[in-house]
């Protein structure tokens, strides 16, 4: 580098510190330095902080690099209150000054002889101000004596200037780096910060398995409602910094807000080690936390899976977590799942259904199936079920019970439900034309979703207007736990659907928590015993006194009964004998396509060998 003039030596730093930034602060400033150490004919020359909070000055950078010192370098960080009389200065001091060889530096002298090796030197230090504060110090050491003219410390002077502003700026980036990286609340990392970390830790050639724990507060709402949102919050930030004080300083520890945590832990893990560390995590969080005068403790759910460098990818490994944290819920909270192959086939098939239900609904591939429902005395068909399943390509025949959930799940529920109730219709207008199923009800099951829709009421009307249906030939199936969750809303639809005569069922009766006052709340005509009660009728005492006070409690409200699932004669002949005439089962029949239900419609009865007492033989209608 040629000698330049003082002022061209000016803007010459001015443009290489302009684009610097925090990562190539140190690599630039060591290469303005070596410029500075030359021009200036010094030996030596530094850059330092000072972390005003902590009252220390920090060594940024130094031109030429010392040898790594063999022990703690007394040089690297500096603290005023225990620091010889030259750095003590540093603290307050706004102007440069210059330290000379004379005895009111002498301990000064000493420590820059044990850390450089250098005897006796003359330094001048030069502060860096931003507003007026200073906020560290650039300084030239000279071997001996040399003076700092006027002029030179000028330039100096403007030179640190510029110093000063980098490091500003390099502040107010690593503020908003991190304000971009953490959580509010907890100063935990936040999502962002958790994605970039596991993208780094999934690179080819990682150590791993890399294990995530997704982890869930159990019940923090109640906490929140009972207590207040101020004492959540406490409550919240507490478990973040005991996971901060207990766990390894290299973990990558995320909120991702709510009571929603990762946790990657630095080591490696295979899935045996990840479930003892995501027990003894889950005990950590278990501990007591007092907040607002209250003691309180929660458990938390915690979803466990592993991810391979290279070939897993970031969100792949949370989903996974994910998917075990709910399997984990779902069996009570306070639980570890670690993620299963089991687990594997029914996230892929949950994909699967996302994926393709949507033109499944228009391309044909599903279909319905339909299972008689009898008077078990005389074997008359009396209703028909209507049942969904979907061709898949890949997967088979699949049962609703592998889609259904990831329609109402996906906003799909009314889009699969109105294609179910248009197509059983349309199936049930075809056999009345052709004189079959004239004394037979469709029976239709309906979602959640669908009930608390708006115009619910409207498309069942349009759609039995169009097959020239009516009303009380149809009857739709609720599950117990809707009317429970809804009253007000479900009210509302069902009064609307009374009024066009369609007739309404709560299926697996016995299973949620209806009480009396629901039914008598609801415009409902009928329930469907719950197959689980059913199928045990002869085996299980409890079972058989459930059934029994069901059918009563239908008999008091004057509502119809259907024993489902029947699959055996103990239970046809129990339901007989208590009084539920109408049932359905695998004894009877199973679901079949339309084209074989068919048959018994033409039959009109379907023979069953029961042997009933004659008393109950004899048909009441
Ligand atoms: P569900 O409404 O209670 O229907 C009866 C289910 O019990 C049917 O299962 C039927 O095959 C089965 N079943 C009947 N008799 C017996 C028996 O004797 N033993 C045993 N073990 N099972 C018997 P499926 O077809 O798999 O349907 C399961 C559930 O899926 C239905 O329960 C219903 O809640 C729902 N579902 C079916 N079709 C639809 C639909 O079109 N829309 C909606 N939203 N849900 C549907
Ligand atoms: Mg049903
Ligand atoms: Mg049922």
């Amino acid at each position: 580098m040629p000698r330049r003039t003082l002022d061209s030596l000016v803007t010459q730093v001015a443009s290489e510190l302009m684009g610097v930034d925090a990562t190539t602060m140190v690599a630039s400033s060591e290469l303005v330095l070596s410029w500075l150490v030359e021009h200036f004919d010094v030996d030596f020359s530094f850059l330092r902080h000072t972390d005003q909070e902590q009252r220390s000055s920090m060594l940024v950078a130094e031109w030429p690099r010392r040898p790594a010192p063999s022990g703690p370098d007394p040089l690297q960080v500096a603290h005023f209150d225990e620091a010889d009389s030259a750095f003590a200065q540093l603290e307050h001091a706004t102007e440069p000054f210059v330290i000379r060889p004379t005895p009111e530096y002498a301990d000064y002298q000493r420590t820059i002889r044990e850390s450089s090796g250098l005897a006796e030197v003359s330094v001048a230090a030069v502060p860096l101000l931003s507003r007026g504060e200073p906020t560290g110090v650039l300084g030239f050491v000279k071997e001996g004596d040399r003076e700092w003219s006027t002029r030179e410390i000028n330039v100096l002077k403007a030179i640190a200037a510029l110093f000063a502003q980098l490091q500003a700026r390099v502040v107010a980036e690593e503020r908003l780096r991190y304000i971009a990286m953490h959580d509010d609340l907890t100063g935990l990392a936040n999502r962002r910060a958790l994605l970039e970390h596991m993208e780094d830790r999934l690179q080819p050639g990682c150590p791993g398995p890399v294990a995530a724990f997704f982890l869930d507060l159990d019940r923090l709402k109640a906490l929140n409602d009972f207590l207040g949102h101020t004492a959540g919050d406490n409550f919240i930030r507490t478990l973040a910094t005991r996971l901060r004080e207990n766990l390894d300083p290299g973990d990558m520890i995320a909120r991702l807000g709510g009571d929603e945590f990762v946790i990657v832990p630095i080591k490696p893990m295979e899935a045996s080690a990840a479930d003892q560390e995501a027990i003894r995590i889950q005990q950590l969080i278990a501990r007591r936390v007092t907040v607002g005068g209250e003691t309180v403790s929660r458990g938390a759910s915690i979803g466990v899976s592993l991810g391979i460098p290279g070939e897993t990818t970031v969100a792949d490994v949370l989903r996974r977590a994910d998917h075990a944290l709910l399997s984990a819920k779902s069996s009570g909270g306070n639980g570890v799942a670690v993620f299963t192959d089991a687990m594997r086939a029914q996230f892929e098939l949950q994909d699967d259904v996302e994926l393709n239900l949507r033109s499944a609904v228009s391309d044909g591939s599903l279909l319905l199936h339909y299972q008689p429902e009898v008077d078990l005395r005389t074997g008359r068909v009396v209703a028909l079920e209507a049942l969904v399943r979907w061709q898949h390509p890949t997967r088979g025949l699949l049962p609703p019970g592998a889609f259904v959930g990831v329609a109402e799940a996906t906003n799909l529920a009314g889009e699969l439900g109105r294609w179910v109730i248009r197509s059983a219709c349309e199936q049930f207008a075809r056999w009345r034309r052709r004189g079959l199923a004239s004394n037979v009800v469709i029976r239709i099951n309906v979602s959640p979703v669908q009930l608390v829709s708006l115009d619910f009421v409207e498309t069942m009307e349009g759609i039995l207007r169009r097959f020239g249906i009516d009303g009380s030939s149809v009857c739709l199936e609720i599950t117990e736990h809707v009317v429970v969750q809804d009253l007000a809303r479900t009210q509302v639809t069902l009064r609307g659907l009374k009024r066009m005569g369609v007739q309404i069922a709560i299926d697996d009766f016995g299973t949620g928590y209806s009480s009396l006052s629901h039914l008598k709340a609801l415009p409902v005509d009928a329930v469907k015993i719950d197959r689980g009660f059913v199928q045990r009728l002869g085996a299980s005492a409890d079972d058989l006194a459930i059934v029994k006070s069901i059918v009563g409690l239908a008999g008091s409200f004057g509502l119809g009964v259907v024993g489902e699932g029947v699959e055996t004669t103990v239970a046809a002949r129990t339901l007989v004998a208590l009084g539920c005439y109408r049932a359905q089962g695998f004894l009877i029949a199973r679901p079949m396509p339309a084209d074989e239900v068919e048959k018994h419609l033409a039959a009109g009865r379907i023979a069953l060998d029961l042997d009933l007492p004659g008393a109950a033989r004899t048909p009441t209608h």
